[in-house]
C-alpha cells in the first residue's frame, strides 16, 4: 500500500485525549523509559567502550527515581519494589504497563497497581539490582559502591544540589 495513503488512517482512527488528568503517570512512565535506554546505553559504554562505573550508577539512581516516583503516585509500596521483592501469581512484562496506562488515558481503564507492582520489581532486578551484583563480582574493592543504599544516596544528593542551584529543568547530566 502507498504510504501516503496509509499514513492517512491516522486522523481517521487516533482516538487518544489532547487533554489528560493525572498526567504524572505518563510523566514518570516516559522518564523511566528513557532512563532505561540511558542505562542500557551506559552498561554497554561500560562492558564494550568508554563508559564509567559512575555513569551507570547515575543512570541507575535515575531508573529509581522514576520507579519510585511511579509506586507513589500508584500507591504501591515503595520498598518491596525497589528491593524487587514483590512476587506476583502471574505473567506480565513492561509492555503491560504500557498497554494499561494507555487504556487508562484512552478509556478510563483502571490500572491494576497489582501487576504494576510486580513488574516494575521484576524491572528493578534485571535493570538495577542484577547490574550491581555485576560490578560487585567486577570489583569486589568498591562492592560497598555497588549497593541499592549508595545509588539511592547519589541519586538523593545529586537531585537536591540541583533543587537548590534551580537546575531540575534543563538537560544534561553534568549539571
Ligand atoms: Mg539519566
Amino acid at each position: 500500500m502507498d504510504i501516503n495513503k496509509y499514513s492517512e488512517i491516522i486522523e481517521k482512527t487516533a482516538v487518544y485525549p489532547r487533554i489528560v488528568d493525572n498526567f504524572g503517570i505518563a510523566y514518570c512512565l516516559l522518564g523511566l523509559s528513557g532512563e532505561l535506554f540511558e542505562a542500557e546505553e551506559a552498561w554497554y559504554d561500560w562492558e564494550f567502550g568508554d563508559g564509567s562505573e559512575e555513569k551507570v550508577l547515575k543512570e541507575l539512581g535515575d531508573i529509581c527515581w522514576y520507579t519510585t516516583a511511579l509506586c507513589k503516585i500508584l500507591d504501591i509500596d515503595v520498598e518491596s519494589v525497589l528491593k524487587g521483592e514483590l512476587e506476583y501469581e502471574g505473567s506480565g512484562q513492561p509492555g503491560n504497563i504500557f498497554e494499561m496506562v494507555k487504556k487508562f488515558y484512552r478509556d478510563g481503564k483502571e490500572i491494576d497497581t497489582q501487576i504494576v507492582g510486580y513488574i516494575l520489581s521484576d524491572m528493578m532486578v534485571s535493570n538495577v539490582l542484577f547490574r550491581l551484583a555485576t560490578l560487585r563480582d567486577d570489583d569486589p574493592m568498591k562492592a560497598g559502591t555497588y549497593t541499592l543504599a549508595s545509588v539511592l544516596k547519589m541519586n538523593h544528593d545529586k537531585l537536591m544540589r540541583r533543587r537548590k542551584e534551580n537546575t531540575l529543568h534543563g538537560d544534561g547530566s553534568e549539571r
